[in-house]
């Protein structure tokens, strides 16, 4: 296969292609517009947010052959905005032009089964898993795994596909209920908190780490990230060595991100990566030098990672449709974004999309400040005004 990895920068007005066109996409289609690139997003979905802000819509699905054909004759390089894209579709497109993050590298992430074994092989500790593929791998003994969490190895997210077992009867029926598709079954680990480290390695194997965040969640979906994270520098500094050797072994260029799970003793269990800018990354759009969507445009146009270190402590908490009043009905209003506005450090991100819907992601609201935990408990505060204002308050813990 030829190499199409560059070896000079690719520089604007060059055209950059992304496969997907929600809000991530739409983040990096602002970055690299903003660094002078053209962007083309394909995307099925006519109101794709990303297309907003894009030089070309490509309206057609992500294995559409003559879309496809037409990113790679036109595209310097392409990306992607998430892993259940065809991996196949960005493998077919690396023979024609520069993909960053390898179809390969996307293929391992997709499948939580490869993912986990993957991190095993590379020395970096998991929670205790189980594949299970076919039938008879429920004769193992299982109880090294229980009480746990059932996981489709496939296509989830934000805590889809998952079911939380406890004995052997309820993973029998749990796995039937899937329809006994391929599964991990993973055994609960006592959390002391969650962290997540986002790296950038480039074509020069340079990489950068941004600071690692801490991760709170609320009914299976990222809620809050807090930057610097409340754990100990040695733990940072394990999870950023842990993100570098997993980028490194894949021989990955691009942006990363790696979660952990944090235990009592301070020892961290890898849980999955995402081979592109995340969620609990968002908050580097306001608050480190370069941002993760910048430095997604900087990997795959040949450019060595930028500086990802913190300018301010930083709380991001993220808006779903819950805040706003009557979601997921015609009654839906918009909800009074002022308070939220009226803070001079505050950074109000809206997605632009046009139906908000309880438990989707809407938004994400980046509040910074001299201490990182204070600007959290008052960026809650704001979103919990929203909440009861809409009225679904949460339940006081
Ligand atoms: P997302 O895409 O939002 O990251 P996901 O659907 O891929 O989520 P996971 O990251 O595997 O799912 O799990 C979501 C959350 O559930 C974790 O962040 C953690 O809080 C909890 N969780 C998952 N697996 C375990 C485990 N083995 N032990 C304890 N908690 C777990
Ligand atoms: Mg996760």
């Amino acid at each position: 296969m030829p190499d199409h990895t560059p070896t000079s920068p690719i520089l604007p007005p060059a055209m950059l292609g992304i496969l997907g066109g929600g809000q991530l996409g739409s983040m990096f289609a602002t970055a690299a517009k903003t660094m002078g690139y053209g962007v083309t997003v394909l995307d099925p979905d006519a109101n794709a947010p990303a297309a907003r802000f894009a030089d070309r819509h490509l309206c057609a699905a992500f294995d559409d052959a003559a879309a496809l054909a037409d990113m790679a004759n036109t595209c310097a390089a392409i990306t992607t905005e998430f892993e259940n894209v065809n991996a196949n579709s960005m493998i077919w497109l690396a023979q024609h032009t520069f993909v960053s993050p390898r179809g390969e590298c996307v293929a391992i992430a997709q499948d939580r089964i490869r993912e986990k074994t993957f991190f095993r092989d590379a020395g970096l500790p998991t929670a205790p898993f189980l594949a299970l593929e076919k039938p008879s791998d429920l004769d193992a003994d299982v109880s090294a795994y229980l009480p746990g969490i059932l996981k489709t190895a496939r296509l989830g997210y934000d805590g889809k596909g998952q079911v939380r077992v406890k004995t052997r009867d309820e993973l029998v029926t749990a796995w039937h209920d899937l329809k006994q598709q391929a599964c991990v079954l993973e055994k609960m680990m006592p959390l002391k908190t969650e962290v997540s480290a986002i790296v950038t390695r480039g074509v020069d194997g340079n990489t950068a780490v941004f600071p690692v965040a801490e991760n709170h969640h609320y009914q299976g979906i990222l809620d809050v990230s807090i930057v610097p994270a409340n754990v100990t520098q040695d733990v940072a500094t394990r999870a950023a060595a842990a993100a570098k050797t997993v980028a490194s072994s894949l021989g990955y260029v691009g942006v990363l991100a790696i979660e952990f799970f944090v235990l009592a003793d301070d020892s961290l269990v890898v849980n999955e990566m995402a081979p592109r800018p995340h969620n609990s990354g968002h908050y580097t759009l306001d608050a480190t030098t370069v941002s993760q969507f910048q430095q997604q445009v900087r990997a795959m146009c040949g450019l060595t990672p930028g500086d990802a270190s913190l300018l301010k402590p930083v709380a991001m908490v993220n808006l779903l449709g819950d805040v706003w009043p009557g979601a997921g009905t015609a009654d839906c209003v918009e909800p009074d974004w002022s308070a939220m506005q009226q803070e001079p450090a505050g950074f109000l991100h809206l997605y632009g999309k046009k139906e908000a819907r309880v438990a989707r992601k809407m938004g994400h609201y980046n509040l910074l400040g001299d201490d990182a935990n204070t600007v959290a408990r008052r960026a809650g505060q704001l979103r919990d005004q929203l909440l009861a204002s809409a009225g679904r308050a949460r339940p006081v813990e």
